[in-house]
């Protein structure tokens, strides 16, 4: 890639109307130029109709388009999940999932190649932190699936490679891109952003009013589990950590979605269910349990009758219980399973 060119996906839309007026054009026509790129989604500049001539040759001359390339698609015969393998500029590469269901599509977009936070039950924590995305390489995740898709993208979720707070500043670009009306003109209410419990981005994150939505992966009911299996809570333990999200709560007037995954013997007994169901009490939330995607050694998904007696527990609680049987694990597609280390290129 000509390194000299302007990448123009990472420009947000007032970062580009506010370049089109160095070159000397009106602000509109950089509006009219995000449209091109993240509404439209065209891949030629002579496609951009209503641009004039002279501004097309500059942008052909001065600016790249293309940013990330689809470099392989599989798709789950028994689930129609699809995992698309992509290739950034440097040859690196990072996983996004699509999930269609009855009633709606998600889009799991993938924020770093990576990730430093070493989950140890996670595959993509195992690779470590590569790199960061740009917003332009987060939010071209979602240009490549719209393609591909043959329903319409419902629901956009941060849950595939990555903590997306520890690259917050491109992640919530991205997730204006996809929001703007100039862009995907997708819902805040249907962009939900997952954190592993970075305290000070949550409470920042609720500071700055976004109103798209957040998940916290809280996977343990005690420090002592949290910390076994998530280092990032001996820096903000569980008491810190819901009160950051209470802080958001308040300040948003959303509710948080707690993510709980189920390891047997980990954070399945009926005591881990029982402190669960007294610290979500007191936080407007709702609690998504995800039965363990098998991936690191030595962590297994509890059986069927585990699950059911733990779920038990939480009858009668004042939040709502889900459960998410991840899809397309038959292709490593499911959550946790994302990695891109066996690939020489991201070494
Ligand atoms: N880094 C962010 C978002 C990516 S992980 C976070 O941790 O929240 C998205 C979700 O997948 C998290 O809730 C995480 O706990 C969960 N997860 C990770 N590995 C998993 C696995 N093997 N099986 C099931 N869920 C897993
Ligand atoms: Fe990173 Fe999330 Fe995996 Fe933890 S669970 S290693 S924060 S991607």
């Amino acid at each position: 890639m000509d390194a000299e060119k302007i990448i123009l996906k990472n420009f947000s839309q007032s970062e580009m109307e506010d370049w089109v007026q160095t070159l000397g054009h009106q602000a509109f026509r950089g509006r009219q130029l995000f449209q091109w790129i993240w509404e439209k989604g065209v891949q030629n500049f002579s496609d951009m109709t209503n641009l004039p001539q002279n501004f097309i040759q500059e942008l052909e001359n001065s600016c790249l388009l293309e940013l990330t390339s689809v470099h392989q698609v599989q798709t789950s015969q028994s689930q129609g999940t699809s995992k698309f393998l992509i290739r950034l500029s440097d040859g690196k590469f990072v996983e996004t999932v699509l999930i269609p269901e009855s009633k709606r599509t998600t889009v799991c977009l993938s924020s770093q190649v990576g990730c430093a936070l070493d989950c140890d039950f996670c595959a993509t924590g195992k690779m470590g932190l590569k790199r960061n995305l740009s917003s332009g390489e987060i939010a071209d995740q979602l240009l490549h699936v719209r393609r591909f898709s043959e329903t319409p993208v419902t629901n956009i979720v941060f849950m595939g490679m990555g903590e997306p707070f520890h690259n917050y500043d491109q992640v919530i670009k991205a997730a204006e891109i996809l929001n703007s009306d100039s862009g995907f003109n997708h819902g805040a209410r249907k962009i939900t952003i997952s954190t592993s419990g970075m305290v000070p981005q949550i409470r920042r994150f609720a500071d700055e009013g976004h109103r798209f939505k957040l998940a916290v992966s809280l996977n343990a009911s005690d420090d002592e589990s949290r910390t076994q299996i998530m280092p990032i809570n001996k820096k903000w333990d569980i008491a810190e950590l819901i009160k950051a999200c209470k802080y958001y709560t308040e300040i948003s007037r959303n509710m948080v979605t707690f993510e709980y995954v189920l390891m047997e013997g980990v954070n399945d007994g009926i005591g881990d269910a029982r402190r669960l169901l007294k610290i979500a009490n007191q936080v407007f939330c709702k609690v998504n349990v995800i039965p363990y995607n098998e991936v690191a050694e030595g962590y297994l998904r509890p059986s069927k009758k585990r699950i059911e007696t733990f779920l038990e527990v939480l009858q009668g609680a004042r939040f709502a219980v889900t459960v998410r049987w991840s899809q397309g694990d038959d292709i490593d597609a499911a959550c946790g399973q994302l990695s891109t280390a066996a690939l020489s290129e991201n070494e």
